[in-house]
């Protein structure tokens, strides 16, 4: 068993991608299989990663569309334990062909449930809508993780989510968890910050305690295709994702997948690298996690 947990805001630029690479890379740095599933068409959770964007509609179209496997797709990254389900513009035309799909709603979860034996944690990078791909991605989900920017219009928008999630839960996923806001691009050095960061956690108080700080290496590293930690470990912005990395797996509690050994280290600085279609190597045995039951 493994935990998915979809980053979500119809919002766009609030974070969501830049959270789910580096938390992503921080998890693999804990010796936790991680996948990071790219389910938006732009495909920047893919780039970020430095895989190529497959050329044709295969991937996550073909597996939500015709229902093909997602995991021969599934490509390694150069960071250890860390994987992606890599994706392509051709995902915005499965929010249109879904239309018209018996139990259209349930096609991600159906192509995710064979990946849980690979994988301790997978994070879903949603699109900035609140159309099919996101429902889909709610109804594959364990858990949801807000990104919010700490910005004076953060709190728009949000009211909107909820009730999603709240309708999703209803009648899609009832054991759908918010696991919490996630404040990001906090500037310490502006009285704004610290206001909305209050008004969120009044509104919200699951809100992570760990605030994610405007930095212009976490906004530097995508475009050199590899997470923050690799790029530049000692960063605020790594810092404050490795830390985020530990108040979700202590939030998650018995179902946080047992950590392994530490992977091995990896160089600071790497290039970019194209590892797409890499195969991925034989399952490792999955530590078992407590009956999810007593959770919800
Ligand atoms: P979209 O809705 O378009 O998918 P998003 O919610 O995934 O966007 P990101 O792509 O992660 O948002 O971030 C938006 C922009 O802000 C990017 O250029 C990113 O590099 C930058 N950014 C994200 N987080 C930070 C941060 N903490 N500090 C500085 N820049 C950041
Ligand atoms: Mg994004």
């Amino acid at each position: 068993m493994s935990v998915v947990i979809a980053l979500a805001n119809q919002k766009g630029g609030v974070g969501k991608t830049t959270s789910t690479v580096s938390l992503a890379a921080a998890l693999a740095s804990r010796g936790v299989r991680t996948l990071v599933l790219d389910s938006d068409p732009q495909a920047n959770a893919t780039s970020a990663l430095g895989v190529k964007r497959p050329t044709d509609g295969g991937g996550l179209y073909a597996a939500l569309v015709e229902e093909e496997p997602l995991l021969p797709s599934v490509a390694t990254t150069a960071v250890p334990n860390l994987s992606v389900m890599p994706t392509s513009p051709a995902l915005a035309g499965a929010e249109v062909e879904l239309v018209s799909v018996m139990a259209r709603e349930f096609r991600m979860k159906r192509a995710v449930e064979p990946l849980r034996d690979h994988f301790d944690i997978i994070l879903i990078d949603c699109p900035p809508s609140l159309g099919m791909l996101t429902v889909n991605a709610l109804a594959a989900a364990d858990e949801v993780v807000i990104p919010v920017q700490t910005e004076y219009f953060a709190l728009e928008g949000l009211g909107h989510l909820a009730h999603t999630i709240e309708l999703v839960k209803r009648n899609l996923n009832p054991r759908l968890v918010i696991r919490g806001v996630l404040l990001t691009m906090f500037d310490a050095r502006t009285n704004l910050s610290r206001e909305v960061e209050q008004e969120v956690r009044r509104h919200f108080p699951n809100t992570f305690e760990t605030v994610i700080p405007r930095s212009v290496r976490l906004a530097e590293a995508p475009s050199h295709g590899t997470p923050i930690q690799q790029y530049d470990a000692s960063s605020s912005g790594s810092r404050a994702y490795e830390a985020l990395a530990d108040e979700l797996l202590a939030a998650l509690g018995d179902r946080a997948p047992a950590r392994s050994a530490p992977a091995t280290a990896t160089t600071p600085t790497p290039q970019p690298t194209n590892v797409a279609s890499t195969p991925l190597p034989p399952p490792a045995p999955v530590a078992p996690v407590s009956d999810p039951e007593g959770q919800y």
